[in-house]
Formats: C-alpha cells, structure tokens, sequence
C-alpha cells in the first residue's frame, strides 16, 4: 500500500520539525521550501539573528530526539544584564533554579542541523528553490514555481502544512475571504542586526552567560553571546521621529546617537557605521488569525498562522509548541486532519494571542521598565513567594520561558493577578525589609488556586 502524502510550505524551523515528526508516523512527507539550501548557501548579510531557545523549543526538540546534537551550539544565559545611561550594570537573573536558564542560538545554525536531521529521515523529501506562489481553495491545490528553471506545477492540498512564515502566500491567498480571517499589524518599531567580535584569543568582550540590554525608554539595544565568542546585537528603534532609523541616515548622525546613548557598547562594534547604514532593516508585527485551518485541507502554523514580536523570546517556541501539539494529535486521530486540525486550533490559538500580547508587553518592560528600581524590588519578591509558595506562585517570566507545561494562557491570566499583587506589596517599599512577606503570602494562596489544577500534559515535567 502505498504512503499517504502530505506536503508542506516552508522548510524554516517549524516547517522542518514537523515534516520530521509526519515522517515518523509514517507519511510520505514532501516539503518545498523556496530558498536555496541554507547547509550550502550562507545566511543573507545582515540577518545573522539569534534565538533565544527556552523550554517549550528545547521539550520539542527532545521529542525528537536531537537535543543532544544542538547542546553544544548552546550558550547557556542565566539573566539579563542591565547596562545602564552611567555605565553601571546590573545582573537580574531569569529564574532561581540552576536549570533555569534560556539558551542562545543562531537561526541558521538551528535550522542547518534540523534540516541534516531531515535528510536523515526515511519517506522525507526536501525540494529546495521551490516557490509556492498561491492556492487555489476550490481545487485545494498550491501553484508553485520551481525558482531552477521558471517550470510551474501543482501541488495538492491533501493536506497541506503551511509553515511559510509571518509573510505567508498561502493565508494570504485567502485574503478577503473568512477562512483565517488574518489581520497583521506592523509595529512603527524596527530592527538592525549589528555584531561584536571575539576579543583577543578569542574571548568574550561582554560576561557571555546574559542575555544584555541598554534600556533607554523609548528604545533598546540588546546582545545574545554566540559560541565562538562574539555577540550578536539587535537594535530596535522607531522608524521616524527624533530617535528613529529614519534619522540615523549618515555615518555622522550614526556615530552621535551611539556616543550620547550607548557609550559603552559603541566601541565594541568595529563595523558599526558600515552595518547601520547597510544591513536590512527589519519589520516587526503581530499575526493574529481568527481560524487556523480549512476543513481538513490546509492548516497553518508557526509564523504563517502567528507570528509575534520578539520581546519574548518565544516566537520560535511557540512555533516548536505547534508541533508538538501536532505530534500528539496525530497519534490520537492518525490521519483525520478535519478533526485534527479543528482540535489543534481549539487549544492553541488562545494560546498564541496570549503569547502575543506577553511579547508586546515585554518590549515596554525591556526598554523601559526594568530600569526601574522597582523593578528588581517585584522580582524579588516574586522570588520570595515562589519560593514559599511553588505551587501557587511562578513569577510569570519563568511561567512562560521555564515551564513548558503551563499554557501561554494560562501564563498571562496567572501573571495578571501576580502583577496586581506585587504592585499592591511593594507600593510603598523601597526594600525587601519593607515588604509584609507573610501578608503577601496569604494573599497569594487566597487569590491564586495551586498551579498544579491548571497544568496541561503538553509536555513532559521538568524534574
Ligand atoms: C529579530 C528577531 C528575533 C527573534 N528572536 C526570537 C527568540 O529569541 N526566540 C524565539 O523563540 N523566537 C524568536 N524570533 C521569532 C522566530 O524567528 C520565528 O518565530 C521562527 O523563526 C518562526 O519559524 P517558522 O518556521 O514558522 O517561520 P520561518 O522561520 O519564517 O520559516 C518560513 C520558511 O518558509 C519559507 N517560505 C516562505 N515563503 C515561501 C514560499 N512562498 N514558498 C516556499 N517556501 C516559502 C521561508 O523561506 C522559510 O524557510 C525572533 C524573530 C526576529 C525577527
């Protein structure tokens, strides 16, 4: 008898971990993907981003067993170090578990290793420089172009995965219509990718297990290590206005906005003219979709059904989340996609806005808030409580990044309360000494039930 086909659009993360996970239960699995190989083509200049890969992407990646092969790419970082206007620096660590960290990752490396995986993988097919150009929703076909010699064909949607990304041709071929229902909204903030090398031998010029930011309000510049020694810097910025991508259009103007904002890190940055003014600049918006899938044909996931600003970290994750999702579904109800796909949505897409209103809330508290003395004083007795109460109290930062399975929504509804709290607490403190930990406590058994009645089996339990 012959193997069932599913096809998929994208071979970026989520596309390529799902085609792995199909193939294990036996499909014939096709991807095409429209870029050339990313193991035999560098990565585009300039868009050498790192991820930040936490636990619901490391649990998925240990479902299938390869995260031992991507352990020794990791840059383990512990927490996030301030770099203040005057020079100072303050550490404030992520979690208080030593296995409570979040792990630094280039893309490219990421994706070059989950594609080896894929090629190694019996009844899958990577078909690069194939380019899905549309869908056709009365014949549940994809019209795609092979970018090698402009030769058009069709591929049937029988069913079909789109993981093409926040850009998506395959929701947005069904634009106007009802189906998904997608609206995107652009932030008016962007990104540019900058880098610091290794110092001599090879050393890290910045402590290479934080995750750094320069908050300054309105904007920010942060750096996530790479293995061999150097940084990875993302700038985000407005697009126009007096701080903007906009003004810094010269090597002058560029060369005065890091002096008077950003002292410290200029100098680490040889390249800093030549990158401002000739990387890419990025776009950085939110996908919310009110379906995620049509009947039992198409459905869309990762980016191309929710992508999210990057202020979580967990954009990736998220995606990863998909397919484990996926994963389990499948091996419940084999190939009754409608089914599959109508339970899928029904679990994740509340989860998924969730996530990206977190996102967008972590851009003010990166930026602006965690420059706040306050800020450390809430963190602190967030610790405190967690530490009293583990199993009513998780700071909401460690819900998300730590503990792959608390649902994202449960996370934000959680974390709403947490806040409300921890402002109550700690409005009139300055320190710990002045905070009434016992009061803070009964307030937080009295108002939040024990975590353990909201814990979802999507993962397994951290030990
Ligand atoms: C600056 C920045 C920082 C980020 N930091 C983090 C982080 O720290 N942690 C985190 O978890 N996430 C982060 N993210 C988000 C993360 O990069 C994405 O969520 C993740 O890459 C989504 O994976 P995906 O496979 O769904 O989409 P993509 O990675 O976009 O892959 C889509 C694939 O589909 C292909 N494709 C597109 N169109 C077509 C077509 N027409 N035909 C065929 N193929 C097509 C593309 O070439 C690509 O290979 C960040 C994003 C940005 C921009």
């Amino acid at each position: 008898m012959s193997r069932k086909t599913v096809n998929i659009i994208g071979a970026g993360q989520c596309g390529t971990l799902i085609a792995i996970m199909l193939a294990r239960h036996g499909f014939q699995v096709e991807v095409y993907e429209r870029f050339k190989d990313p193991r035999v083509q560098d990565a585009e200049a300039g868009r050498s981003i790192n991820l930040a890969l936490a636990a619901r992407g490391l649990n998925a990646l240990q479902q299938v067993g390869i995260e031992s092969l991507i352990e020794p790419v990791l840059v383990p970082m512990r927490g996030r170090m301030v770099h203040q206007q005057d020079g100072t620096t303050d550490f404030l660590r992520y979690g208080q578990q030593a296995d409570e960290v979040i792990y630094s990752v280039t893309r490219l490396g990421l994706n070059q290793m989950l594609l080896g995986v894929a090629d190694d993988t019996a009844n899958l097919r990577l078909n690069f420089e194939q380019n899905a150009i549309g869908y056709d929703a009365p014949d549940h076909t994809v019209h795609v172009r092979d970018e090698t010699d402009g030769s058009l064909y069709q591929v049937e949607a029988d069913p079909l995965f789109a993981a093409d990304g926040a850009g998506s041709n395959i929701r947005r071929s069904f634009d106007g219509s009802d189906t998904f229902g997608g609206v995107e909204t652009l932030l008016r903030h962007g990104y540019k990718e900058l880098s610091i090398p290794a110092g001599p031998d090879g050393r890290y010029q910045l402590s290479p297990d934080a995750l750094h930011i320069w908050p300054r309000g309105g904007f920010m510049l942060i750096a996530l290590p790479n293995p061999g020694g150097d940084f990875t810097l993302t700038l985000f910025l407005p697009n126009n206005g007096e701080n903007s991508f906009e003004a810094l259009c010269d090597e002058a103007s560029v060369i005065a906005f890091f002096a008077e904002h950003f002292p410290d890190a200029a100098p680490l940055i040889p390249n800093l003219c030549d990158d401002m003014l000739n990387h890419p600049l990025g776009e950085l918006g939110t996908i919310r979709c009110r379906h995620w899938h049509d009947r039992g044909n198409v459905l869309l996931l990762g980016d191309a059904a929710h992508a999210i600003v990057p202020f979580h970290g967990q954009g990736m994750n998220l995606a990863f989340e998909d397919c484990v999702l996926l994963d389990r579904m499948i091996s419940d109800y084999h190939d009754d996609w409608s089914t599959i796909f109508a339970r899928f949505e029904a679990e994740q897409l509340a989860n998924a806005n969730a996530i990206a209103d977190m996102a967008l809330d972590n851009y003010i508290e990166m930026r602006d808030t965690v420059r706040d003395p306050k800020f450390a004083l809430r963190k602190a007795l967030a610790f405190e409580l967690e530490q009293r109460l583990p199993d009513h109290f998780i700071p909401r930062y460690s819900m998300v990044m730590f503990h792959a399975n608390i649902p994202y929504l449960v996370a934000q509804q959680r974390g709403e309360v947490q806040s409300a709290l921890l402002e109550e607490f700690t409005a009139t403190a300055n320190t710990m000494d002045d905070v009434d930990v016992n009061a803070a406590e009964a307030a937080v058994k009295n108002r939040l039930p024990p975590i353990d009645s909201v814990r979802n089996d999507l993962s397994v339990r951290r030990s």
